[in-house]
């Protein structure tokens, strides 16, 4: 070998790690944290976020070994998690991880598939349909609509305007995916009152302006009022909701699409957390009328407890979906099987219908209705103990949402303070109708009753130490 050709001493010592012996320790730290969650605080003690100091270091000119990095993220990093993962986290709507999902995780970074292209991962593509199929079929949508596997809702939100945006201008004679949006006609785009701020930005970003939009007024739940609605024309894109995010509520969807269709307009849902009460017979009543809508944005890692990150786009019209999406190369080989990026913004993206997929299969058809009841039922049984207690609950509890109220609001934010504090279980803070209010979302298919009741007793034990 001449003198050009080296090797590097450090890659050659990566390329010979002792994969056992540092996968042990990942693996034990794991399990470690998977017992202990319901142990501990929920939000990290101050002590331990000032801990976080040591990760404020340069970086090391040399490797550091494996283990003592593994140590290190375990040592100062796990403590300082919130524990989103046991049974005690209200905040926001975030949900817990599968098992099924977690174990396939770790197998599907191993593999580091990119799934944009059927020829760099048959197995992706092939999940991908499969989801694709399955999700379609527990949501009781058309058998033509399609999927995309992105980020999350916010993403795939992007997508859907897109797609109507383009669908509607291609209609009126524009050819928006070469000549942009220059010299178009106006969309009119309607949202409710209650939309999530998500919409907004993705508004802003798709280049219609959030501030050009009509905003439908909203009933005391949330719900766009089908009295208020504007004119709706073939010029109109028309964003509803399924699962307002203080209140949990559903926009009449069989009323609203109706008109929507009549008028040639385009409909997309924003229902991140909301769209899976489709999967319950006594819950499906709320999300009637979806499949009349033409794109859907919904989460698999919030209600359906699917690992971050993992949202999905779904639609209705695969071929404006895909020519919006449309990329071409001289290197990109399309398939005849799947290709994932045809349905996506991006190109090279991991392969989260792995982990939708072992989800899905951990909990079966019944599981996913049975998780979406439970955490129905459980938000109802927090409601009902709150109110026996004393506390205000300002919305119907059609979901997995309870919005409680504590005197006024001054008192209000110093109880989720205290709540906080408390570290028993961790609630969040929101504004409904001007008032301020503690926000509960159950989400995680880990939460017990008995973690409920945990819960309700702590909140109304400080409660009672603020009045
Ligand atoms: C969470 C949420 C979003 C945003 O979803 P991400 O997955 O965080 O991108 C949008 N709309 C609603 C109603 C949500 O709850």
């Amino acid at each position: 070998m001449s003198k050009q050709y080296e090797t590097s001493p450090i890659l050659s010592d990566i390329r010979n790690v002792n994969y056992e012996d540092a996968l042990e320790l990942a693996k034990n730290i794991s399990v470690n944290y998977i017992k202990t969650i319901d142990k501990r605080k929920v939000f990290p003690k101050q002590s331990v976020l000032d801990g976080l100091t040591v990760f404020d270091e340069d970086l090391n000119n040399k490797p550091e070994d494996i283990m003592s990095i593994i140590e290190k993220l375990d040592k100062y990093g796990s403590k300082a998690t919130v524990a989103q993962t046991g049974g005690r986290y209200f905040g926001f709507v975030n949900g817990g991880i599968m098992p099924s999902a977690l174990c396939a995780k770790w197998i599907m970074d191993t593999w580091d598939q990119n799934c944009a292209l059927y020829v760099m991962s048959p197995i992706a593509s092939k999940l991908e349909e499969v989801c694709e199929r399955w999700i379609v079929d527990l949501l009781r949508l058309p058998e033509k609509v399609v999927a995309g596997f992105v980020s999350g809702s916010c993403a795939a939100t992007i997508i859907g305007l897109i797609a109507g945006r383009n669908f509607l201008l291609n209609r009126l004679g524009y050819d928006v995916e070469n000549n942009g949006l220059f010299e178009t006609d106006k969309l009119k785009i309607v949202v409710g009152e209650g939309a999530h701020s998500t919409i907004y930005k993705a508004l802003s970003m798709v280049g219609l302006g959030k501030d050009r939009v009509t905003k439908v007024p909203i009933d005391n739940q949330g719900r766009m009022r089908v009295d208020q609605l504007p004119c709706i024309d073939n010029k109109t894109l028309l964003i509803l909701q399924a699962g307002n995010v203080n209140s949990g509520a559903f926009d009449d969807f069989k009323t609203i699409c109706k008109i929507a269709n009549n008028a040639g307009a385009w409909v997309h849902v924003d229902g991140a957390f909301g769209l899976w009460v489709a999967t319950h017979p006594k819950l499906c009543y709320l999300t009637e009328g979806i499949e009349l809508a033409d794109s859907w944005s919904v989460d698999g890692h919030k209600t359906l407890n699917a690992p971050y990150d993992n949202g999905i786009i779904l639609c209705k019209h695969k071929e404006v979906l895909v020519n919006s999406l449309h990329m071409i190369g001289e290197y990109i080989i399309y398939n005849e099987n799947r290709d994932g990026m045809l349905y996506t913004a991006e190109m090279s993206r991991r392969a989260r219908a792995i982990e939708l997929w072992a989800t899905l299969k951990g909990l079966g058809k019944q599981g996913v209705a049975e998780l979406v009841l439970e955490l129905h039922d459980k938000a109802r049984c927090f409601a009902d103990l709150l109110e026996q207690h004393g506390l205000e609950i300002l919305n119907d509890v059609v979901f997995n949402q309870v919005l409680v109220h504590f005197q006024n609001d001054e008192k209000t934010v110093q109880l989720i303070e205290k709540i906080q504090e408390s570290g028993v279980c961790w609630v969040g803070g929101s504004k409904w109708f001007g008032k301020s209010v503690m926000r509960i979302s159950v989400c995680s298919y880990k939460t017990t009753y008995e973690d409920i009741k945990v819960s309700a007793m702590d909140i109304i034990r400080v409660a009672n130490l603020l009045k």
